[in-house]
């Protein structure tokens, strides 16, 4: 059947532990992102955000209750479908062997030949240009297994790129931008909500930039949502 359009996303009682761990990380998460809107999650270190937000990748399976997309139980999709309509943007940006071009159109969305147009696209919305015009083969250099002879500010912009290009109804940016200084992560977030309007976007920030632009703030604190609401509530 077909794949999620709007990407509404939904947690009805989610509780989850790791394989083989004893103790509960989230327990009873409940909450609502409508199609379009930013929501940020912030709590302090070992809160559990990050497990949070991997499991709507179906990185993991959720213990007890049920994460919705559209109305659909995440469940009924293959990891390869959902993967293909979300774009994840992990903590520390994965790099491929490869070249820096390469690196952007990694999984293609299915596609069979690179659109050249969303490509530079992507790459300007991600603020990646400026630097890989100045490297020594531009778009061709070689990236290294694990892009180590990338910055990791660098990284993060190509991934982010890499996320574009996919063109998700949903981004979810786990720390994606905390290796970018604060004027390109400013103005890469407002390209990126000029060009991708309705994609709901979920993200684990640190910034307070990032945070007073969200829709929504979600707090969480060991494993539960102790607030919710916009800036100016909490
Ligand atoms: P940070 O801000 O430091 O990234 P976070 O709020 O994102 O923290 P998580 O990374 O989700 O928190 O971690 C929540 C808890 O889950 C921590 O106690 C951590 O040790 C545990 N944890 C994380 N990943 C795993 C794993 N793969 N297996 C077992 N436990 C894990």
């Amino acid at each position: 059947f077909e794949l999620f359009e709007q990407g509404e996303i939904e947690f009805r009682h989610v509780s989850f532990r790791y394989p083989d761990a004893e103790e509960a990380i989230l327990t009873d998460i409940n909450f609502t992102v409508h199609r379009g809107e930013t929501v940020a999650f912030i709590g302090s270190t070992g809160s559990g955000k990050s497990t949070l937000i991997n499991l709507v990748p179906r990185f993991y399976d959720v213990t007890e209750g049920e994460i919705c997309i559209d109305g659909i139980n995440i469940k009924e999709y293959t990891q390869e479908a959902l993967h293909r309509k979300l774009g994840y943007v992990s903590q520390r940006a994965v790099m491929f062997r490869g070249s820096v071009l390469s690196n952007v159109t990694y999984g293609e969305n299915g596609r069979q030949s690179v659109d050249e147009e969303l490509l530079w696209k992507s790459i300007e919305i991600a603020q990646a240009d400026d630097f890989v015009q100045d490297m020594e083969n531009g778009y061709h250099t070689a990236v290294a297994q694990g892009g180590t002879n990338l910055s990791g500010g660098q990284k993060q912009r190509l991934a982010i790129a890499r996320a574009i290009y996919c063109r998700p109804e949903i981004y979810i940016f786990d720390d994606s931008f905390s290796a970018l200084d604060y004027k390109t992560d400013r103005v890469l977030r407002k390209m990126l909500k000029q060009e991708t309007g309705t994609a709901t976007t979920l993200i684990v920030a640190q910034r307070i930039g990032t945070i007073m632009d969200a829709d929504k703030i979600i707090v969480l604190d060991e494993g539960k949502i102790v607030g919710i609401g916009r800036h100016k509530e909490l």
